[in-house]
């Protein structure tokens, strides 16, 4: 049994991914894991089942992020049953990946509505327990590729661009009661989002990525832990850089 540290950690798209190996890591750190998902229970119960059998604790809590409504009521309804949330990890992402020549407006909106509008709800919904027990700790899932731009990814560059302005914003506002914003860049990372691209553009991302490989999401959640900790406790508004050396 992983001896818990009394606090609770809510991971968007804790289903698959990097939120899954981060929702993994952070009960293994003892706190209790609100696991998130849109539409795939089956993996966010896996999830659950691989925590608790690894001796933690924590529960599943399906809604889209990107519906202000449906986030505020879910995170009241968690903060109501578990009396507090000290850890929020806004890391539910989408691709909808196409040239700007072919791009609909609805490949925009959606990713925009889930990367970035998610990061907002999930942040607002948070910010008045957070507030209230002077502590927090926020870590947004940018991207290199809001960063550096990437060809076919004007609606996923410009909401982890975006990501990065919040967190800075978000980061300021909230110092003062002891809440610390923190951003994330991963680079390639082996996940369903990059086991959709062709072996040829793998091939080619590879060939331009220092290190020589994609990622693995274990590559992430040292940094995530990390900042969750006391030892980060002097850090905010930071981006931190795990993309084996692309962009520097
Ligand atoms: P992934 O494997 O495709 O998993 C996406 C997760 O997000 C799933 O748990 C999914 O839930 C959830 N999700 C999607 N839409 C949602 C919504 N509307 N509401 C709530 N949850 C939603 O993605 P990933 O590759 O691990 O990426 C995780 C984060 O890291 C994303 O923000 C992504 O942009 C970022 N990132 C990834 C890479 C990479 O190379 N993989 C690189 C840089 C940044 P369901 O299981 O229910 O669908």
């Amino acid at each position: 049994m992983t001896e818990t540290n009394g606090k609770i950690a809510l991971v968007t798209g804790g289903s698959r991914g990097i939120g899954r190996s981060i929702a993994e890591r952070l009960a293994k750190e003892g706190f209790y894991v609100v696991i998130n998902y849109v539409s795939n229970e089956s993996a966010a119960k896996d999830v659950l089942s691989a925590i608790e059998n690894a001796g933690g604790k924590g529960q599943i809590a399906p809604f889209d992020v990107s519906d202000f409504d449906a986030t505020q009521k879910a995170v009241e309804d968690i903060v109501e049953e578990l009396g507090g949330l000290h850890i929020l990890i806004n890391n539910a992402g989408i691709t909808h990946d196409t040239l700007m020549l072919r791009m609909k407006e609805e490949d925009w909106t959606n990713v925009i509505s889930v990367n970035l509008n998610g990061v907002f709800n999930c942040t607002k919904a948070v910010t008045r327990i957070m507030i209230k027990q002077r502590y927090g700790r926020i870590i947004n899932l940018t991207s290199v590729v809001g960063e550096m731009g990437n060809s076919g990814q004007t609606n996923y560059a410009a909401s982890k661009a975006g990501i990065i302005g919040f967190t800075k914003a978000a980061a300021r506002e909230m110092a003062s009661r002891s809440i610390t914003v923190n951003a994330v860049s991963p680079g390639f990372i082996e996940t369903d989002i990059t086991m959709a691209l062709t072996d040829e553009i793998r091939k080619s991302y590879i060939e331009k990525i220092p290190l020589g490989r994609f990622g693995s999401p274990k590559d992430i959640t040292g940094v995530v832990a990390f900042l969750t900790s006391d030892e980060a406790s002097y850090i905010t508004g930071e981006v931190v850089r795990v993309n084996g050396g692309i962009y520097t």
